[in-house]
């Protein structure tokens, strides 16, 4: 990883804090916990998360517009509208939201309407893609490609960085094998390898990786475990019915209790959630 000296640490101890908004951020004592649909479907549906969620210890909203479907032939995304959808919701409920952006042309009406714009696996390796959101005054979230090596991951956010902006947070979202019980390997090895190689927040997303929302809660707290700082997680008030990705989506009540059962964890690791915050502020 010589070339990538903007994103490798220069001292053991560097750490970037990125702020979403002026009260949340990533990559400081306060852990992340994104959760939302894979797909936003539509106002009542992102409505229903955001409401569920927003008094748990959940801080970020995600739910996807534009998709990367495998097939050309599966829903593609709301476009525009559901980016309308995600903008009132955030307004509504003063929560950032999440969500991918899949070429250059999708950047700037992205930009003007969610706190987060994400790469993709599959796009991690476009780097024209890469190179425009250098030039973007909002935080990236960038995946690790299904079958990323470290060196390539970092070299990808690195061209983000390279290009001018520095607020890039690493999402480990697990990577292919032989094995198809699960539908990814995820890679905790790499949550520790990236902590100690990069000062960039990373996150992880157990969803995609476990691919079965059964795997999902313990694979969740394995990785704030494993030094993680920060969670995004597939939920849908009815999994079943989740235009993609059904089989990994937790329901409302799942999501919220992951969330609230992470508050130990974070505390024995010295770090804190959402609610850890309010509570400190109440008694204060
Ligand atoms: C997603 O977050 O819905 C998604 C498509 O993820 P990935 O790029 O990790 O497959
Ligand atoms: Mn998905």
């Amino acid at each position: 990883m010589k070339d990538a000296s903007l994103v490798c640490k220069s001292n053991p101890d560097q750490r970037t804090v990125i702020a979403l908004t002026d009260t949340v951020t990533v990559g400081g004592d306060t852990l992340l916990i994104v959760g939302g649909p894979c797909a936003v479907e539509s106002a009542e549906q992102m409505d229903l998360v955001a409401r569920h969620l927003a008094h748990t210890p959940v801080q970020a909203l995600r739910g996807g517009v534009f998709k990367p479907r495998t097939s050309p032939y599966a829903f593609q995304g709301l476009g525009e509208v559901g980016l309308h959808i995600l903008d009132d919701i955030r307004h509504r409920f003063q929560m950032p939201v999440i969500s991918e952006v899949m070429a250059e042309s999708q950047i700037e009406i992205m930009a003007t309407h969610v706190d987060v714009l994400q790469v993709g696996s599959r796009n991690m390796q476009n780097f024209d893609l890469l190179k425009a959101l250098g030039s973007v005054n909002k935080p990236v979230l960038l995946k690790r490609g299904l079958a990323a090596t470290l060196e390539e991951f970092v070299m990808a956010a690195e061209y983000i960085l390279s290009h001018g902006n520095p607020n890039v947070i690493l999402c480990e979202r697990g990577i292919r094998s032989f094995d198809t019980y699960t539908r990814n390997v995820l890679d905790l090895g790499a949550v520790v390898a990236l902590k100690q190689i990069t000062h960039l927040p990373v996150m992880v997303d157990p969803s995609h990786a476990a691919g079965k929302r059964e795997l999902v809660p313990d694979l969740a707290r394995a990785a704030i475990a494993a030094g993680a700082d920060g969670l995004m997680v597939e939920c849908h008030p009815v999994p079943d019915q989740s235009v993609s990705d059904a089989r990994q989506a937790l329901n409302l009540e799942e999501m919220a209790a992951l969330a609230h059962s992470l508050g130990p964890m974070a505390r024995a690791l010295g770090r804190q959630l959402k609610d850890d915050l309010a509570i400190a502020l109440t008694h204060a």
